[in-house]
């Protein structure tokens, strides 16, 4: 839906926005040509946004599941201590412990770690790999004459396959703990001496298929949790963020120039808003159609995004108008931006379905966003300019009253 932008910064960027002051990132390349397929493969693709909400996720199911690994970790000590001769179970007692130590690690970790995607990531793949520690940990301890005697540890390399599956894992994650599993039931395979008997090559079968069911499964509920989320925060006409994830967004920009006020060496970080509505649209549809309208609404997005930076935020508020978030921009800055896409705008070639020029033009009001007020106030002034604008003929930006009253 969105044309490609530079990805060099524009000239009208007037602060450096240095390494430290990496502004919160807006999420378009999300949907950049993507097949669903290349979405589920990796997260190189994902928005930092959408990696937050995927992290949650991942959050709650590895609280979950480390939840139900740790208690049946102990109770496996009853099974082993029924099942298992006294020689052995001292082998497998240290280990326990230790898996069960470290699945309690894993949980605080998890437990802690809210906002901290890697730590996130790193947890469940912790949680899947300390069960296979163990089984590896027992399988070098034991004498090799006495592996034969496990029972029931043998499925422990199935039962993490088909964990992999209850994860939102991207399927590069899963695939590489899935071949790490094949090579620890190989290496069960060596010491236990059924490598390359039939039986040992119908367990490396069932679990590369089990493998195969669960990357399908990844891929199904990645693919969920990227369309459920971009349905909640975009616009379905015109791909551009919708007015519940600007106000998230603004929320978010605020906090990031509270955090990086002081340091940067220029001062405080300035943001603007830019809030634009397309003059006698009713015409429009009056005089082509509702779908000439929808069309008109998705070219104007299209500048839009074609006249913005990565880090600006542009959504639509409502039917006709639409708001630019100009991160780094001062309101000075912010004007020259606004009057440049209303001369975009004016010169543009809208056209209907057969390729007729449409006349469209825009008005545009403009406003500072304080850091110390709620986004609605400074949302508030860009509107109250944008009225003005309209009100003195339309097809012009008008700069709001900052917060101390003065244009
Ligand atoms: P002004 O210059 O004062 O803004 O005049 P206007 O005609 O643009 O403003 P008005 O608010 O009277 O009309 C806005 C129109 O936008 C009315 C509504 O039918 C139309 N509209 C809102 N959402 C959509 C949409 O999704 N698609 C289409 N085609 N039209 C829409
Ligand atoms: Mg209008
Ligand atoms: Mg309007």
């Amino acid at each position: 839906m969105f044309a490609s932008k530079s990805p060099e910064p524009r000239d009208y960027q007037n602060r450096r926005l240095d390494a430290l002051a990496e502004p919160p990132e807006v999420g378009h390349e999300l949907f950049v040509g993507l097949s669903a397929l290349g979405d589920t493969l990796s997260n190189r693709h994902h928005s930092k946004d959408f990696s937050f909400a995927h992290a949650r996720y991942l959050r709650s199911r590895v609280l979950a599941v480390g939840l139900i690994f740790a208690l049946l970790s102990p109770l496996w000590i009853v099974v082993d201590s029924l099942a298992l001769p006294a020689e052995l179970l001292r082998y497998t007692l240290i280990g326990r412990v230790l898996l069960m130590v470290g699945l309690v690690g894993v949980l605080l970790l998890a437990y802690i770690s809210r906002e901290r995607i890697r730590r996130i990531r790193f947890s469940a793949g912790m949680l899947l790999a300390l069960p296979a520690f163990f089984y590896l940990f027992v399988l070098v301890m034991l004498p090799g004459d006495q592996v034969n005697g496990l029972i029931g540890y043998g499925f422990i390399p199935f039962l993490l396959v088909a964990a992999l599956s209850v994860f939102p894992f991207t399927l590069l994650e899963s695939l590489g703990a899935g071949l790490a599993m094949l090579a620890l039931l190989a290496f069960a395979q060596f010491s236990d001496g059924s490598w390359l008997t039939g039986n040992g090559v119908e367990s490396l079968l069932l679990l590369a298929s089990l493998l195969v069911v669960s990357l399908a499964a990844n891929h199904f509920q990645l693919s969920l949790l990227l369309r459920l989320y971009r349905q909640a925060t975009h616009d379905p006409l015109t791909g551009l963020f919708n007015r519940r994830a600007l106000e998230v967004h603004l929320a978010k920009v605020q906090a990031w120039q509270s955090d990086t006020a002081g340091q940067d060496s220029l001062g405080n970080i300035p943001c603007s808003i830019l809030m634009l509505d397309l003059d006698h649209f009713k015409r429009i549809n009056d005089s082509y159609g509702h779908s000439v309208g929808d069309r008109v609404l998705c070219q104007f997005a299209d500048l839009l995004v074609r006249q913005t930076r990565r880090h600006d935020c542009v959504a639509r508020y409502g039917g006709e108008e639409f708001v630019i978030l100009l991160v780094g921009s001062s309101q000075a800055r912010a004007m020259e931006v606004a009057e440049r896409i209303r001369c975009a705008v004016e010169k543009s070639e809208f056209t209907d379905h057969d390729g007729q020029p449409i006349a469209v033009t825009t008005s545009i009001g403009v406003s500072r966003l304080e850091r110390d007020e709620p986004p609605l106030v400074a949302l508030k002034r860009a509107d109250e300019a944008l009225y003005r604008a309209k009100r003195e003929g339309r097809n012009q930006v008008i700069s709001g009253r900052d917060a101390a009253g003065s244009e």
